[in-house]
């Protein structure tokens, strides 16, 4: 069977990377999470103390402490900066809070980019982030862009960091979530929008299941007329 290439975009927390992880296990496809990228270069940049004039270092910094992506025993996905796994400091606060202006530089999304399109070549993938049905894949067979209110958002951010250990506080989970909206919507460089070709979902009081159902059967819409 053909395989195809499909972008799931949308703001923080509006369910894409879980979703994404199930389509992709049921699909038998590869699975990029770019937030996961773009958190990884904010981890090495904080690390060393680095500010955004300082992008030939982050740049350096990424080259010296590749991406890389690995698998838990209990399946869940793990994430490297070389040979360090950092999949928990990457869903830190100070990483969080700090990730959008990391992300708003033009050299850093050059990089990354990049790297999303050449892990892509082959087809069979499913993408989540901000720029994937815009820039990162425009000719994705399926492009899909996930919304849902702040308060559903940050709820589930709410959930997902105490399960983490995480400290978390409801009101200010919402302010952050709003605020990186804005940033990623509102920065020069591949802001979060979604494609022209895009189909819109609103997940706001659907259920994961109701979203995977969603996307699969538009993913089995395409698969059929092969
Ligand atoms: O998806 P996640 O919330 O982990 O993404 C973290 C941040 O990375 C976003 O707020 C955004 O600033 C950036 N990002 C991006 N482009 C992507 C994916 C994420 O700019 N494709």
């Amino acid at each position: 069977m053909r395989k195809i290439r499909i972008a799931i975009d949308g703001p923080a927390s509006s369910g894409k990377s879980t979703v994404v992880k199930i389509l992709a296990k049921e699909l038998g496809y590869t699975y990029l999470d770019t937030g996961a990228m773009y958190r990884t270069a904010t981890y090495l940049a904080l690390r060393a103390g680095l500010k955004g004039h300082q992008v030939s270092d982050i740049l350096a910094l990424i080259d010296q402490y590749p991406i890389g992506f690995g698998l838990a025993e209990d399946g869940t996905q793990t994430v490297f900066a070389g040979d360090e796994d950092i999949t928990l400091a990457i869903r830190q606060n100070d990483v969080t809070a700090n990730v959008s202006w990391v992300s708003a530089l033009a050299e850093v999304r050059e990089k990354l980019v990049a790297e999303q399109q050449r892990i892509a070549r082959d087809g069979g993938i499913i993408m989540d982030g901000r720029d994937i049905g815009t820039v990162v894949l425009p000719d994705a067979e399926l492009k899909v862009f996930l919304v849902a209110s702040v308060e559903e958002r940050a709820e589930r951010r709410y959930k997902e960091n105490i399960e983490k250990g995480i400290p978390a506080d409801l009101n200010q989970l919402k302010q952050e979530i709003a605020e990186r909206d804005y940033k990623d919507s509102t920065r020069a460089v591949s802001p979060l929008k979604p494609a022209d070709d895009a189909i819109h979902f609103d997940t706001t009081g659907v259920s994961i299941e109701g979203v995977v159902a969603f996307i699969s059967k538009k993913v089995a819409e395409i698969l059929d007329k092969d």
